[in-house]
């Protein structure tokens, strides 16, 4: 069925919709961006890299929650922890600032409860295990403070493993003892794996360590665009198999093109490949990447909605593609893991 813009913004009112990946915290920790303040787009649709997401727009997006990912310089280790630290706190500052409006959240069950409170979810992730700085110790606090996935590797080598692209690559290496360690840890406390930006050696070992689903938050995919950073069908398969989900990323240079159509290209593609258990949106919002046409910013999410829609995606399965997915794992990977509450 071909929904109407009135009729995809009734749906995601209905369901809980969830975005995998946007650096927002690391504005609002160095330029002190407000959350809570609807902000006009600052840059030109060509050179739109940041300025997404805020409060007013996540509500006309209709968005239920959002991972909000704390990243850091790749290089070196030092200071990275810190670095997490100032963006966990100012998320916490706006969560002081309008607790009626934005809170914390672990679970579905969470989500849920949020979203029927009037809230926006904030779930926490971190970009690049080098913010652990070598110690696998690092892991507990960051769960204890929100930090619901660990992105393992960014744009460098570090004590896990090797990047798909960027300082230290080597495609022949996988993961480091530390790294089987870290996956052990996450696991634990509660944390779920992100094998974003991890080479694919790494990848695949860490998915076949793991006793629990793994998220890829923010990707697109080599079956329907070439680009280094994209994940095969392999891999793709891999994570059907683990129970995760793969967020696809709305930025021109990994979808290829600047349609929106080309999100639905990738998202159909993780379908035909890993079924309809798999696929998620991970913008990246924020995050210095330019989105396609029509998907400017967080609050238009619901013209995508709609273009699934004309390519024939049933409402069952936009559920899942919207939200659905990411719920599951969430429900699947215990929030505290062997943490008590
Ligand atoms: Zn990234």
């Amino acid at each position: 069925m071909v929904l109407t813009l009135d009729e995809a913004r009734a749906l995601h009112a209905e369901i809980c919709v969830l975005d995998l990946h946007a650096d927002t915290a690391k504005l609002m920790d160095k330029l002190g961006y407000d959350l809570a303040v609807r902000h006009e787009r600052p840059l030109p649709a060509i050179a739109n890299v940041f300025g997404h997401v805020d409060l007013p727009r996540m509500r006309e997006g209709g968005v239920a929650g959002q991972f909000f990912s704390f990243w850091t310089a790749p290089t070196p280790e030092r200071g990275c922890t810190r670095a997490v630290v100032a963006q966990l706190d100012a998320l916490d500052a706006a969560m002081a600032k309008h607790p009626e409006q934005l809170r914390w959240t672990r679970t579905g069950a969470d989500v849920r409860a949020a979203k029927a409170s009037g809230r926006i979810s904030a779930l926490g992730g971190i970009e690049g295990g080098q913010a652990l700085e070598g110690m696998l110790d690092a892991i507990e606090p960051f769960s204890r403070r929100g930090v619901r996935y660990l992105g393992l590797l960014h744009f460098s080598k570090n004590a896990i493993g090797r990047p798909a692209k960027g300082r230290g690559m080597d495609a022949a290496e996988g993961l480091t003892g530390f790294g089987r360690d870290v996956v052990r840890e996450c696991e634990r406390c509660g944390v779920i794996v992100d094998l974003a930006h991890i080479n694919r050696r790494g990848f695949m070992e860490a998915l076949e360590l793991s006793t629990l689903p793994a998220m890829v938050s923010h990707t697109g995919v080599l079956g329907v665009h070439e680009h280094w950073r994209n994940i095969d069908d392999p891999q793709l398969r891999a994570v059907a198999e683990n129970g995760g989900c793969v967020g696809i990323i709305f930025s021109k240079r990994y979808l290829g093109s600047a349609s929106i159509e080309s999100v639905v290209d990738h998202l159909l593609h993780v379908i035909d490949v890993a079924g309809e258990d798999v696929p998620a949106l991970g913008s990246d919002f924020d995050g210095f990447v330019v989105p396609p046409r029509g998907l400017e910013d967080i609050a238009a999410l619901p013209n995508l909605t709609v273009a699934l829609s004309r390519r024939g995606i049933a409402t069952r399965v936009l559920e899942k593609i919207l939200g659905g997915n990411v719920m599951r794992v969430l429900d699947a990977v215990p929030a505290w893991g062997k943490l008590a509450a």
